[in-house]
């Protein structure tokens, strides 16, 4: 396991300068940066090959995240729309491809967040997801890149609320590069346990995001960590685990998490820093007490 964090927990826009931050995660003890595909997309050539060297030099795997909006809706009925969208998600991988990174995750399957204020079909959208999930899919092969599909809660998208839909979805989808990205923060809202859900995605599962049910750091709440290590490492999960905490309001992150109150506490930036690096050692401890034990049972025996 490889443990990472999203640059927003610093951020209060998605298109940020993530140079920076591959010092910074590095510094604190990360070995993975997640960035948003929103800003890889809207890198020039040079951009990209220079975040690359930067992830580089501090020895860092670089993950990308994205929703995709609206215009964009993979999922959509009209085709245009959906034509659109997986040509954005091309695009996207095209960029992805120079910076070198070889995941992408979120909600590239439809949009986000959905808008409930218009009627929908979900066979229907089921339908049209799958199909555009494998065309882009098997562009994204040639590189090698793997498409991490986020199961969210039913307030963000109606399609994957919980393990078991997903499973069922990608198993349709039946192509290798096609994962699932669980969710703490989802999970919480959708399912019955952690351990179920993490065993039922099984080698399904290709991603996993990180945070307490307020969005906080894992360990400033009541998520079942060590339940959670238990589960990853009975299913020889060997992926990235990203944080993803919003502490924050304001800006178009804090719009579309809904962050209306601070949750940090007031922290500087000094505090998100020492916050963070302190949950990353609590996540370690929760997660190798887990592996310890596997260790010495094998041992036993
Ligand atoms: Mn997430």
């Amino acid at each position: 396991m490889r443990f990472g964090t999203y640059f927003a927990y610093w951020e209060n826009e998605w298109d940020a300068d993530y140079l920076q931050y591959c010092k910074k995660v590095s510094a604190l003890g990360f070995d993975v940066l997640e960035v948003s595909g929103a800003g890889i997309y809207s890198m020039n050539e040079e951009e990209l090959k220079e975040l690359r060297r930067e992830a580089e030099r501090y020895g860092l795997k670089l993950t990308a995240c994205i929703g995709l909006t609206k215009d964009n809706d993979v999922s959509s009925e009209d085709e245009k729309v959906r034509a659109n969208g997986t040509a954005f998600v091309k695009r996207l991988l095209d960029h992805m491809h120079i910076a070198g990174i070889d995941r992408l995750s979120g909600i590239t399957y439809s949009y986000w967040p959905f808008d409930y204020s218009q009627k929908f079909d979900k066979p229907v959208m089921r339908a049209y997801a799958i199909q555009s999930v494998r065309e882009m899919a098997d562009y994204a092969a040639q590189y090698d890149i793997i498409l991490n599909l986020e199961v969210v809660n039913r307030f963000e998208h109606p399609l994957l609320n919980c393990a078991a839909e997903a499973v069922g979805f990608v198993e349709e989808v039946d192509r290798p590069n096609v994962k699932i990205l669980l969710d703490t923060f989802h999970m919480n809202i959708e399912e019955d346990t952690f351990r179920d859900a993490i065993l039922c995605a099984g080698p399904h599962l290709g991603h996993v995001h990180i945070g307490e049910a307020n969005r906080k750091v894992p360990g400033k709440g009541h998520i079942a960590w060590d339940e959670i290590g238990e589960a990853l490492r009975r299913i020889g999960y060997d992926e990235c685990v990203v944080m993803e905490p919003f502490v924050k309001e304001g800006g178009k992150v804090g719009l579309d998490i809904r962050v209306w109150r601070d949750l940090s506490d007031d922290a500087d930036e000094a505090k998100l820093d020492s916050d963070i690096a302190d949950s990353l050692v609590f996540v370690k401890k929760s997660f190798w007490r887990q592996i310890r034990i596997i260790n010495v049972r094998k041992h036993l025996l």
